[in-house]
């Protein structure tokens, strides 16, 4: 990485990729409505990567919005908070948006809780802390990555020994077809964003921070260039080609500084921390607001529900409750996604609650996603030709189709992150990262017993 090297003013973007059709625009200029209060939330435990959180609190006790709930469960782990006032009713195993029964804690809200902060925290001092006991704190205050992952924060803030961050960068690409929440937080909270920005770049003092927006949000990008030249931070907006999975990391890193992460390393191996811009904001709630993660902003969408919106929502909150505020479903047979078209999470229904890596509420018509039949690969090169990062999905398709687990090791197939680029080309049908999901899971699976 060259020490000058720095976004030049054209569109940039990383090699590869596809561009499949925004939908944005049902929802894109929809401002951020606050969801009224239901009467329970279901609050998971493991709604992170990592170890679950280990709950405080027994049935029956009373809790205050904002109120420790469960404490991280380990390093890699995150706290939980109730997100209204209310009582404990059941600490039981509920439906997970996973697909399997985990254990949550049930609150049922008092009927007269309003979204205030009722539970006043300390004022938090963070400019005078050290980085661990920010790191700490944002643990502390289960933040999570905003954009889907939900990976804890505070892990990535972390910069471990012998590592630096020059250049700190804000992700707010949104990719993903549908997706509007990340570009309304831009456009209505770029006065947080900034602030949290602020705050991190305090403890991680980048030569230079970029805020990388697909060029396709033209009003994020002129309200953050205002914002950014006013703050005395040395940010750059960086406005980039729109083009699928430009929100990848990775992606980001090579459109805006030309350097691509090697295979099997992390943004800080290069000099950079990567980080969502709902996450930055969700850090200038806290340490300046005194406001743990006990809502996000999630978009409703979808050509099958009556009205797209971009709502801020309680964690915890019943996803049908969130999808009848929108007006309800309009077909008998709907398809539900969590998250966008190209990786979001296929969902059976709708009795399940948002989970802190919720950023969208998809619903589609059944015709819009039925399976379309599969044919033998014509070797035409498509998915080869779609890969950002340079793999063989055509050949990692058919080792995987043949169970041949080594071999498909061997072809790298760690390293892809599933972001379904390779299928969405593919015009025989053939189901790639279907494939690589299962032929991941037997590799650890072989190499956790290799390692018993
Ligand atoms: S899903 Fe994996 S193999 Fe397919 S294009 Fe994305 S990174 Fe490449
Ligand atoms: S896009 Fe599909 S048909 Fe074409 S080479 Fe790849 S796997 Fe084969």
């Amino acid at each position: 990485m060259h020490s000058d090297q720095s976004y030049t003013g054209s569109l940039q973007t990383f090699r590869h990729g596809v561009h499949p059709e925004s939908y944005k625009e049902r929802s894109s200029a929809s401002p951020i409505e606050r969801m009224p209060f239901v009467e329970e939330y279901t609050m998971h435990l493991n709604q992170h990567l990592g170890a679950p959180s280990k709950p405080i609190v027994r049935e029956g006790q009373r809790v205050r919005r904002g109120e420790l709930i469960a404490e991280a469960g380990g390093f890699v782990s995150v706290a939980l908070h109730a997100p209204v006032d209310g009582t404990v009713v059941a600490i039981d195993l509920f439906s997970h948006p996973n697909g399997q029964m985990q254990p949550a804690i049930k609150i049922r809200i008092d009927p007269y809780s309003t979204q205030r902060m009722e539970v006043p925290l300390p004022e938090i001092p963070v400019e005078q802390m050290d980085y661990q006991a920010f790191i700490n704190g944002v643990q502390q205050a289960g933040i999570v990555g905003m954009g889907g992952a939900a990976f804890p924060a505070h892990v990535k803030f972390a910069i471990p020994e012998g590592k630096v961050c020059r250049y700190l960068m804000l992700n707010g690409c949104e990719c993903e077809p549908f997706l509007t929440c990340d570009h309304r937080i831009m456009v209505e909270y770029a006065d947080a964003l900034i602030d949290g920005t602020r705050i991190l770049q305090h403890f991680v003092q980048a030569e230079k921070i970029f805020i990388g927006i697909e060029a396709n949000k033209p009003d994020a990008i002129a309200i953050l260039r205002e914002a950014a030249g006013s703050s005395g931070l040395p940010i750059e907006v960086a406005p980039l080609q729109v083009k699928y999975p430009q929100g990848a990391e990775k992606m980001m890193i090579t459109a805006i500084l030309g350097e691509e992460v090697p295979s099997g390393k992390l943004p800080l191996d290069v000099g950079t921390m990567v980080s969502n811009v709902g996450t930055i904001v969700a850090v200038a709630d806290y340490f300046r607001r005194s406001k743990p993660l006990i809502e996000r902003v999630l978009t409703v969408t979808g050509t099958a529900v009556q009205r797209a919106a971009n709502l801020l929502v309680p964690i915890g909150t019943p996803m049908r409750q969130v999808v009848e505020y929108c007006g309800g479903i309009t077909v008998p047979s709907p398809r539900i996604l969590l998250g966008g078209p190209m990786m979001g999470m296929v969902q059976k229904n709708l009795d399940v609650p948002v989970v802190k890596g919720t950023s969208g509420i998809l619903i589609l018509t059944d015709k819009e996603v039925q399976s379309f039949d599969t044919y033998s690969c014509i070797r035409c090169g498509r998915c080869l030709d779609a890969c950002p990062l340079f793999l063989n999905p055509a050949k990692m398709g058919l080792l995987a189709k043949n169970g041949l687990w080594d071999e498909l090791e061997e072809n790298n197939v760690l390293d892809c992150f599933e972001c379904a680029s390779c299928s969405f080309v593919c015009p025989s049908g053939i189901p790639l990262v279907q494939s690589f999901r299962v032929g991941k899971s037997m590799i650890r699976e072989k190499k956790a017993r290799e390692n018993k």
